[in-house]
């Protein structure tokens, strides 16, 4: 067992965890002895996943599919002890560009999700005897402004960030902690999806370490945040930007 291994696994739900970030956070928290519960769109394929683990296929921002999702996860684990709100998606488009139906959709993502799987999760991780925590995925674009995305995605990035100050508030007294983690720019698919490589060579310019995030750079502040390590962190919105500001 290395140091910072588990003695009791941990029970850890990850919201997008088979793709980029979230896969990463997974592989952080199998590798510290966790056993994870994955919820995204698409279930990661099985092969990836270790024994006693759990995968649902299902959309966070649709109310009923994420409560069944949560509550799969929980009785697949046998409790939660550590939720990462992660999934999200980045459409891009300037305010002109931007229709109600995207503005929406962005919202429900990114914000609805959010609600959703936290109100589903709570009491489980009421309940959860191994310091229980949040981990919220914000954005640059919710501290600063957006380099790839838009007016809405920046707005739901300032709304993760709000809505994390605000629950460590409600939730501290019930020992429970919430964290946000804002990443600058992280290699994954939101990232080739949204900017082409030229504007991309332009970005990273402007990064001081001079290169993007590796996404498990991005899951070991997670990790950090979720365990007992950070036990008097709440509330707190930690950048992982390699300088960007
Ligand atoms: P990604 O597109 O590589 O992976 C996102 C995962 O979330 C995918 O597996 C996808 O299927 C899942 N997902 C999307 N919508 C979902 C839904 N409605 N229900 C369930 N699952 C859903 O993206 P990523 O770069 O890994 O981003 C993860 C998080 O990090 C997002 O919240 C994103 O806003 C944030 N973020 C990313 C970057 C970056 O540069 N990549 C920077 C800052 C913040």
């Amino acid at each position: 067992m290395s140091p910072d291994e588990d003695a009791v696994p941990r029970r850890v739900l990850v919201t997008g965890g088979a793709a980029g970030i979230g896969a990463a956070i997974a592989a952080r928290a199998r590798a510290g002895g966790a056993r994870v519960g994955v919820v995204d769109l698409a279930a990661p394929n099985p092969t990836d996943l270790a024994a006693g683990e759990v995968a649902v296929a299902a959309d966070v921002s649709d109310p009923v599919a994420a409560a069944e999702a949560v509550e799969t996860v929980a009785a697949g684990l046998g409790g939660v002890d550590v939720l990462v709100n992660n999934a999200g998606i980045a459409p891009s488009g300037r305010l002109e560009d931007t229709d109600l139906e995207r503005w929406r959709t962005t919202m429900r993502v990114n914000l609805d999700g959010l609600f959703l799987v936290t109100t589903a999760t709570l009491s489980h991780l009421r309940r959860s005897p191994h310091g229980p925590a949040i981990v919220t995925i914000g954005s640059i674009a919710g501290r600063t402004h957006s380099r790839t995305g838009s007016v809405a995605y920046a707005t739901t990035k300032g709304g993760t960030i709000a809505f994390t100050r605000q629950l460590a508030r409600e939730l501290a007294p019930d020992g429970i902690r919430v964290n946000c983690v804002c990443p600058g720019l992280v290699d994954t698919e939101i990232m080739s999806r949204n900017v082409t490589p030229e504007r991309l060579a332009t970005l990273v310019a402007d990064i001081p370490l001079g290169r993007l995030a590796d996404p498990a750079e991005v899951a070991e502040s997670v990790w950090f945040l979720a365990s007992p390590a950070a036990s008097y962190l709440t509330g707190s919105v930690v950048d992982v930007t390699g300088g960007l500001g």
